[in-house]
């Protein structure tokens, strides 16, 4: 079979860039080795709830809002977001020091809010808001009225966000009070730059949404977007390699049992350690192997999956986010024992007819040094003591029924360390460009450009606009406007 483009993985990324390139007028092979689209984000059901897995919350989903203007481009329809509660989306506790604050959404409502709890340091908080809207002014994938460059350059210069809130003064409850939200992005304050922690906390400052059927709501869109495009899918199909011409350029890719997909262009939404498994030895500088190879990753986590009977209390509307101590550094190190990394607690914003809701409890962990030892029994009693720990008033009225643990991950996102947004996006080790050296190989994807849900789609909308021109993507980018 022969097509204009192949996309190899179809999570967010790869299923978001087959709809543009489809819209531009190519035709379109995705590969999927997982049986359906979007396996990280689509969740399941158990007991009749729905489980989220890769998709709770995101910015920008509110009316005008990026995330969802760039749904609309892609042509999902069907999608009902639901609102987070604006007066604190996000209940940020820490126990050592004894402090919490609910985040609102809104510059006016964080900066008064903020500027109430550290009087001294409204000046600090003033330059971190102005600090976060420069970034995003200075990208014009999130501002998609603005002309598309002709060359990309990354912003891969600038203080990191650890760094910055030095520089400011910021004392250290306020510098991790600014800093949690690195739980977002995974990469911790110290290793990522200033303008790429903004450029994905800054949605979620503004507008704070979940959608209605969460995760698999947005699979289904997504399935429904690529049929009504006649997109060609390849689920349950694992690329195994990119088929070269004599010349050297791409030329298709291999699947598991060998059919060629042939196309004189192949994007590589997938973790950049998977693809130096496709391309054949010699076609990468050792350098750039090397590079991909060492790539560090983003912390990946044991998580409990939970029926809670009656009323939210805190979490109505609001995630908690619980760290120990003020040292948000340690929350991504595999050094810091379980019980001082960070707690993510989520619950679901529809409730079943019998008043039950889904409540997650996330937290950082790594997979077992040891190959084969996973402890999955021990990882989640002792979160399940945690969680009783810290939210001793919902802990009587939650019923555990599932978990999972780095090495579910490692499966779900079909790479060993199984690390939550892919790779880290860190100053000293910077992510992969979505160009390669080899004639029509493109990457996109949350290891490329910003990981979470918003991340992966304008990673597509980056990727086509570098294999269609700026233009024809700037077009379709006016339609939403
Ligand atoms: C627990 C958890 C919670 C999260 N919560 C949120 C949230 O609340 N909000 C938010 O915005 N983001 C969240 N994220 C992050 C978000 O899910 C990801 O950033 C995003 O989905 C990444 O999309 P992607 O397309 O870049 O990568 P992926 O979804 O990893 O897609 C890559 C795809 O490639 C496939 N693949 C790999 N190798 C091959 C091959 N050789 N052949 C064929 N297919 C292949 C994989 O099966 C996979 O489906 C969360 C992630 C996790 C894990």
């Amino acid at each position: 079979m022969s097509f204009d483009v192949v996309v190899v993985g179809g999570g967010v990324s790869g299923a978001g860039l087959a709809l543009v390139l489809g819209r531009l007028g190519r035709r379109v092979a995705l590969v999927e080795a997982a049986g359906a689209l979007l396996p990280l984000v689509r969740g399941f059901v158990r007991e009749g709830l729905h489980f989220d897995t890769g998709f709770h919350y995101t910015g920008g989903l509110g009316p005008g809002g990026i995330l969802a203007r760039y749904f609309d481009c892609l042509g999902l329809s069907g999608l009902s977001p639901l609102p987070l509660d604006p007066e604190g989306f996000d209940r940020l506790r820490f126990l050592d020091p004894a402090f919490e604050l609910c985040l609102p959404c809104g510059q006016a409502r964080i900066r008064e809010r903020l500027g109430a709890a550290f009087p001294a340091e409204r000046g600090a908080i003033e330059a971190y808001l102005a600090a976060i809207d420069r970034a995003v002014a200075a990208s014009p994938f999130l501002n998609p009225g603005r002309p598309l460059p002709q060359t990309l350059t990354f912003e891969a210069s600038g203080p990191t966000l650890a760094g910055f809130l030095d520089g400011l003064g910021a004392g250290p409850l306020l510098a991790a009070v600014l800093s949690l939200h690195c739980l977002l992005h995974g990469t911790p304050p110290g290793e990522i730059l200033l303008s790429d922690h903004a450029r994905v906390v800054a949605g979620y400052l503004e507008s704070a949404h979940g959608l209605a059927g969460g995760g698999a709501a947005l699979a289904r869109s997504f399935e429904q977007a690529l049929a009504a495009q006649g997109t060609s899918l390849h689920l349950g199909r694992e690329a195994r390699a990119i088929v070269l011409s004599p010349a050297g350029a791409v030329a298709g890719v291999r699947l598991a049992g060998g059919e060629v997909l042939s196309a004189p262009a192949v994007a590589a939404a997938i973790h950049p350690r998977r693809l130096l498994g496709l391309v054949p030895e010699g076609v990468f500088r050792p350098a750039y192997r090397r590079r991909l190879h060492g790539l560090p990753s983003t912390p990946s986590a044991s998580v409990l999956f939970g029926v809670l009977s009656g009323d939210p209390g805190p979490l109505a509307g609001k995630n908690l986010l619980l760290s120990p101590g003020i040292d948000v550094e340690a929350h991504f190190s595999p050094r810091t024992p379980p019980e001082r990394r960070a707690l993510y607690v989520t619950c679901g914003l529809e409730a079943s007819a019998d008043g039950r809701r889904a409540i997650e409890v996330i937290a950082p962990d790594y997979p077992s040094p040891a190959p084969g030892e996973d402890d999955k029994a021990g990882r989640l009693a002792r979160l399940e003591a945690r969680f009783a720990a810290a939210c001793p008033e919902l802990a009587p009225r939650v019923r555990f029924v599932d978990g999972a643990t780095p090495r579910t991950f490692a499966r779900l996102l079909n790479d060993p360390d199984g690390g939550l947004y892919g790779v880290r996006h860190a100053a000293e080790a910077p992510v992969p460009l979505p160009l390669t050296r080899l004639p029509g190989l493109f990457l996109s994807g949350q290891n490329v450009l910003a990981p979470g849900v918003l991340g992966a789609v304008v990673s597509a909308f980056v990727t086509a606009s570098l294999m269609c021109g700026p233009e024809p993507v700037r077009r379709l980018l006016e339609k939403a406007q």
